[in-house]
Parts: C-alpha cells; sequence; structure tokens
C-alpha cells in the first residue's frame, strides 16, 4: 500500500512531528501543519490529527504510530508457532522517540534451552510491560541468555547527528554493530535466522551500511513489530528497556530531579530546568539536541 492514513489525539500527533523534526521540509499545502520527507516515505500532518503517509515505505513508517494492515495482523495471528522457535537471534532498540537519554540497542539469541529457563518470566512485548516488570525480569533474563548490547550516550549521538547521521543510519549502524558483537560471542554457532525489528526497508538498511566492513548479512530477516512475534527479538527489546531505564536513573541522579520519558509537553518543561540549572551546553549529555523539544524549551526561559 502506498498511501496510509491515520488519525490520532493531538498529544499523538506532536508525538509524530517531534519524531520527524529534524526530516521536516517546506510544503505548499496550506492545511498541514507539517511535512517530513523520509527515504521512501514522506508524511504529511493536518491540524485535524490526520497523518498522511506516502510512498513505497509508508506501511512501515505508519506501523510505529499502531497502523496495522490485515497482512501485519495475519501474522501476528500466526504468530505462536513461530515466536519461541529457538536458535533465532533478534535485535530491537529503544530511545528514539525518547529526547532525554541514549539509543540502546541490544541482540540476543535463544537456545531450546534457554527458551525453558525464561519461560516463568512470561515475556511478552517489552512495550507492554511496566518498568516496573523490565526492572524485576532483565536482571534474570541477562544471567541466562547470551546478548550484547549497546548504549549510544547522547554527547555522541549529537555529535552524530550534527555530522549527517540521521536516525535510520545510526540505527542501522548500531543493529549492525551489535549483531556483529553477538555473532562473535555464539561462534563457532550460527543462528538459523537473524530477525532485526524493521525500522527501514530492507534495502535502506543495506545502503546505510555500504561503507561498513563487517556487516551482517546472512540469514538475516526483517520484519515489522518482531518483538510480538519473536522471543529473541521481544528478549532484545527488554535487555535494550532495561538499560535505557538504568541511563535514565543516572540522569535523574545527576540532575537532581526525575527526567521524564518521550516527546511531550513534560519533556520541554523539564528541559527548560536543566537549562536554567547546568547551561545548555551540558544539556547536550542529557539529551537528543535535533528534536523540537529544544526549541520549545528555549522559549519556556
Ligand atoms: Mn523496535
Amino acid at each position: 500500500m502506498n498511501s496510509i492514513t491515520i488519525t490520532c489525539s493531538t498529544s499523538r500527533l506532536n508525538e509524530i512531528i517531534n519524531f520527524y523534526s529534524s526530516f521536516q521540509e517546506k510544503t505548499s499545502n496550506p492545511h498541514a501543519v507539517f511535512f517530513a520527507k523520509l527515504e521512501g516515505c514522506t508524511i504529511t500532518a493536518y491540524k485535524s490529527g490526520k497523518v498522511l503517509f506516502q510512498g513505497p515505505a509508508s506501511e512501515l513508517a505508519a506501523a510505529k504510530w499502531g497502523y496495522s494492515s490485515s497482512t501485519s495482523t495475519n501474522l501476528v495471528e500466526n504468530a505462536p508457532q513461530k515466536i519461541c522457535q529457538a536458535n533465532l537471534a533478534g535485535s530491537d532498540e529503544v530511545g528514539t522517540g525518547d529526547y532525554f537519554g541514549p539509543i540502546t540497542v541490544s541482540a540476543c539469541y535463544l537456545t531450546e534451552d534457554n527458551i525453558k529457563a525464561i519461560s516463568h518470566l512470561n515475556i511478552q512485548d517489552s512495550k507492554q510491560l511496566t518498568d516496573e516488570k523490565i526492572l524485576k525480569i532483565a536482571p534474570e533474563l541477562n544471567k541466562i541468555v547470551k546478548y550484547s548490547l549497546l548504549i549510544l550516550h547522547n554527547e555522541k549521538y549529537n555529535s552524530l547527528q550534527r555530522s549527517g547521521f540521521n536516525q535510520g543510519k545510526l540505527k542501522a549502524y548500531l543493529h549492525n554493530q551489535a549483531l556483529n558483537h553477538l555473532l562473535n560471542k555464539l561462534s563457532p554457532t550460527i543462528p538459523d535466522e537473524i530477525i532485526i525489528d524493521q525500522f527501514a526497508p530492507k534495502t535502506t538498511y543495506f545502503n546505510y551500511l555500504k561503507t561498513e566492513k563487517n556487516v551482517v548479512r546472512d540469514n538475516v530477516v526483517f520484519e515489522t513489530k518482531a518483538e510480538n512475534k519473536y522471543l529473541a527479538v521481544a528478549c532484545a527489546s527488554i535487555i535494550a528497556r532495561y538499560a535505557f531505564l538504568k541511563q535514565m536513573d543516572k540522569l535523574s541522579k545527576a540532575a537532581g530531579f526525575d527526567i521524564p520519558k518521550g516527546a511531550g509537553s513534560k519533556v520541554d518543561k523539564a528541559a527548560a530546568k536543566l537549562i536554567n540549572q547546568i547551561g545548555f551546553d551540558e544539556l547536550h549529555k542529557y539529551a537528543k539536541i535535533h528534536f523540537a523539544n529544544t526549541e520549545k524549551a528555549l522559549k519556556l526561559i
């Protein structure tokens, strides 16, 4: 499908606009409040809450915001026989839509024995798990399964972003590196399949990595909402989320107040407070500066 419209609340609309702020371009459409151009997809947002995704990657982009086509519903329905398959590796990332905090990426591999050993943890999609539950089950999971974990802190993120890395390219590098680390740990074992929770079309993903030496390509499969379909991806997602929460704790301790997640108005206020407290330069250690929240925070001061 090359054109998808979703309708969302004002806060969701703002979240979407924030998320794609670095891809924003001018539009001649007088009714649009926001227009962004990504690889394979344009995004037009309207005041009414309607968001139009157009282009070959529109389904992928819209899926991030809750859209599901009949084909992806079928895949979820077919999940049970697939989700607990052994000898699979999966990777997922956390923190890309959060103004504060790092991006964390994990890759995880499950054997038959691992699947049995973690069955009591009742693992579902990490997005459906509360932070409390993540904090409880992740340390146990970390002891049982083989995994790799990368944390891209904000200072590095901001300098990479300034040097021309968009989020897609950053994610591709991080997933690829996490998978390389995992495969090194597993060697000589090779997973039957490697599932990447899809954030870009396959060709775009490999295009991002075209100057990289060690690109993991063999047995790589891309799927959207993979954390709902494969236990290995769900585990990777939980491990990444746990690391993200731990980093947010550290940032909150350093700031002396609770650093909020997401990219909403609470975040603008916290950013303004932080700038007043430690100065704009120091904010680079806490936040993804190119997000629209920075402008909004500066206006609050
Ligand atoms: Mn994901």
